[in-house]
C-alpha cells in the first residue's frame, strides 16, 4: 500500500522559489570589485534568474546541457547555479586556480556548450578557448558598458539578460535528474568530476541546515568564503535559500583587510573557509587590533582546523564548527557538534572532542576498516581507512562507464581517520600522506598541530622522508611568521612534551612559504617534490630514542 501523500520531486528550483516567497526582501549583497557593492533581495534574484533561464533556452541550453562557470562568488554566479540546474541542465563550476591545461581538460570532459566567466579571467579564457571546441558561447559575466576587449566573440551577461523576459515556469524534473558537476582536483592523474542530482542536493542542503548540522537560519547574515568554483560553496547558497538567510558574496578579494570589511560592514553572523583563508584574516586582526562585532560562527573544513585557530577564533568570540567532508560527499559528511552528555566534561576534554572532525548526522554512515577491508573499533585510538556511504556521496566519476568506485557500497575515501563510540572521526592523514616509521604509522596533521601552536609558527607541514634505520622518519617543514624567529632545537623542544617521543620530527627545515593546492590545502606532493635533495642531518634525532 502507498501513502496518500503528495509527490512533490525535490528539486533545485524549489529552493530560489520558496526564498522568493517568504524572505523575497532578504538581501543578497556581492563584492563585484573593491569598494563596489551590489545588492537586491532574493525577489529581485529569483526574477533575474527566470531571465536567464528564457536567455540559456535562446542559445539552445536543453536539458543535460553542460553550461559552465569559471566565476568568483558573486550574484551572477548564484543565478547561473538556479537558473542551469533549474531549467534541467548541468552547472559546472571549473576551478580558475588549477592549470590552464586542467581547466581546459575538465570543460573538454565535461563536455560544456556554454562557458560564463568573470571579466577578470579573461587572460585565462582567451588562452585555451582555441582548444576547447565545444563550446558555443563564452558569456562575460559583466554589463555591457564593462565588457572586456578581446579578440575572441564573446557575449554579454547582462545584456543577455536585458533581452529576455522574466516569465518562465521552472520544469517538474525527475528529482534524480543531474543538477551540477564538479571536478575533484586530486593531486595526481585526470580531475576527476562528480556528478550531483537535484535530489542529493536537496537532501545534503536540508541536513547542513539542521541544529547538528551547520544550525542555519533565517536570522543569520551568511558569508560563504568558500568558492562557489568549488564543490558548489559547500553548499551554502543553497542553504541560504532554504533558510532564507541574508547572502553575503565576498568577490575575488579573499585578504584579511577585505574580509574584515565586508564582516564588518554587512554584520556578518556566520561565514565558511579553509583554514588557509583564516591565517590572512588572524593576522590582519592581530596586527592591526581589531575586533569582530558580529561574527558569531565559521564552518572550517577542507583541511584539519589546528587547535590553535580554534583558539584564536575563540578568543574573537567566533566558534568554530570543524566540518568534514569531500567533493564526492556533496561535501558536508561530519561537523563537530558536542552531545548533551559531553557537556558536563571539563572544558579540556570538550575542546579535544571539538578540535576532532566531528560526528555524521543522519544520512552519512562512516566506517573505519584495516589494510583487509575488516572494521576497525569505534574505539578512539584504531586508525584506519575511512569508508562513508549515503544518499549524497556519489556512486562513480562522470563518464566512467558506470565504473562504480565503490568498495562492498562504501566509498572510500583515502583519508586514514579513527571513530570513537559516539562517531566523532579524527582524520590523521590523507592515506598517502601518513608516515610509516618503523612499522608504525605517525600522524603528520597531529604534529602539525602542534608545531603551529608555538607563537612563531605561520603554517607547518609535515611530511614522511626514507631512513636507512626506520623506512621513513617525519621532518618538519615550518613557515615563521614575519618578524619572528624561532630555531631547530626550541622548535623540537616545544614539541618534546607535546608528542610520543618516536613521533619527534628528526630533523626541522625552515622555508619562505610552502606550496598549496588550487583548493588551499596543503600540497605535500609538490612539498616532497621540492625536498627530493634533502637529506638527514649526521646523528638524526630518531637514533637517540632506541
Ligand atoms: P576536496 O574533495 O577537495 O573537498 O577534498 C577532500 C579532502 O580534504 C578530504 O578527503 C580530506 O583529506 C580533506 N579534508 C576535508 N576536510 C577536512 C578536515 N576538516 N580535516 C582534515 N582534512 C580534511
Amino acid at each position: 500500500m502507498q501513502g496518500n501523500m503528495m509527490q512533490m520531486p525535490l528539486l533545485i528550483s524549489a529552493l530560489l522559489r520558496h526564498a522568493d516567497a517568504y524572505h523575497g526582501d532578504t538581501e543578497i549583497v556581492s563584492r563585484l570589485a573593491p569598494g563596489e557593492i551590489h545588492r537586491y533581495t532574493y525577489r529581485d534574484a529569483h526574477r533575474r534568474t527566470r531571465r536567464l533561464a528564457n536567455a540559456l533556452g535562446s542559445l539552445g541550453v536543453v536539458q543535460s546541457s553542460r553550461v559552465g562557470t569559471l566565476a568568483c562568488n558573486t550574484h551572477r554566479h548564484f543565478e547561473l547555479y538556479f537558473a542551469v540546474s533549474g531549467v534541467g541542465a548541468i552547472i559546472n563550476t571549473v576551478n580558475p586556480r588549477l592549470f590552464p591545461e586542467q581547466v581546459e581538460y575538465i570543460i573538454n570532459h565535461a563536455e560544456d556548450e556554454i562557458m560564463c566567466f568573470d571579466p577578470a579571467l579573461l587572460p585565462l579564457v582567451e588562452k585555451i578557448a582555441a582548444r576547447c571546441p565545444r563550446v558555443r558561447a563564452w558569456v562575460a559575466l559583466t554589463g555591457a558598458g564593462e565588457m572586456p576587449e578581446s579578440e575572441l566573440e564573446l557575449l554579454c551577461y547582462e545584456s543577455l539578460l536585458g533581452s529576455h523576459g522574466d516569465r518562465f515556469e521552472w520544469p517538474e524534473l525527475d528529482e534524480n535528474t543531474a543538477s551540477s558537476l564538479c571536478y575533484t582536483s586530486g593531486t595526481t592523474g585526470n580531475p576527476k568530476g562528480v556528478l550531483y542530482s537535484h535530489r542529493s542536493t536537496l537532501l545534503h542542503t536540508l541536513a547542513i541546515c539542521l541544529p547538528d548540522g551547520l544550525d542555519l537560519s533565517a536570522r543569520e547574515v551568511m558569508m560563504p568564503v568558500t568558492p562557489m568554483f568549488h564543490v558548489f560553496s559547500w553548499g551554502l547558497p543553497y542553504a541560504a535559500c532554504l533558510v532564507g538567510a541574508k547572502l553575503v558574496l565576498p568577490g575575488a578579494q579573499l585578504d584579511g583587510a577585505s574580509l574584515y570589511d565586508l564582516f564588518e560592514k554587512e554584520q556578518v553572523t556566520f561565514t565558511s573557509g579553509v583554514p588557509t583563508v583564516w591565517l590572512g584574516l588572524l593576522e590582519h586582526l592581530q596586527s592591526k587590533k581589531l575586533k569582530l562585532s558580529s561574527l558569531k560562527r565559521a564552518v572550517i573544513g577542507g583541511s584539519a582546523c589546528p587547535p590553535a585557530m580554534f583558539d584564536q577564533f575563540a578568543d574573537l568570540g567566533v566558534e568554530v564548527i570543524h566540518a568534514w567532508g569531500m567533493t564526492e560527499t556533496s561535501p558536508f559528511a561530519t561537523s563537530n557538534h558536542l552531545k548533551a552528555k559531553h557537556l558536563l566534561l571539563p572544558e579540556a576534554d570538550r575542546r579535544r572532542l571539538r578540535t576532532k572532525q566531528g560526528r555524521p548526522g543522519f544520512g552519512v554512515e562512516l566506517k573505519i576498516v584495516d589494510g583487509e577491508g575488516r572494521e576497525l573499533p569505534r574505539d578512539g585510538v584504531a586508525f584506519g581507512d575511512l569508508l562513508v556511504r549515503g544518499p549524497w556521496v556519489t556512486v562513480a566519476y562522470f563518464k566512467a562507464d558506470g565504473d562504480s568506485v565503490l568498495r562492498d557500497g562504501w566509498f572510500p575515501t583515502g583519508d586514514v581517520a579513527t571513530l570513537d563510540e559516539d562517531g566523532f572521526v579524527q582524520i590523521t592523514d590523507r592515506s598517502k600522506d601518513v608516515i610509516k616509521s618503523g612499522g608504525e604509522w605517525i600522524s603528520s596533521i597531529d604534529i602539525e598541530n602542534f608545531a603551529i601552536a608555538h607563537p612563531a609558527v605561520a603554517e607547518a607541514a609535515v611530511i614522511g622522508v626514507a631512513h636507512p634505520k626506520w623506512a621513513e622518519r617525519p621532518l618538519l617543514v615550518v613557515v615563521r611568521k614575519s618578524g619572528q624567529d624561532v630555531d631547530r632545537e626550541q622548535l623540537l623542544g616545544f614539541l618534546r612534551d607535546k608528542i610520543a617521543k618516536w613521533w619527534l620530527p628528526d630533523d626541522v627545515v625552515f622555508v619562505e612559504s610552502l606550496p598549496h593546492t588550487a583548493t588551499g590545502k596543503l600540497s605535500k606532493l609538490t612539498l616532497r617534490q621540492q625536498l627530493k635533495d634533502y637529506r638527514w642531518p649526521e646523528v638524526p634525532a630518531s637514533t637517540a630514542l632506541t
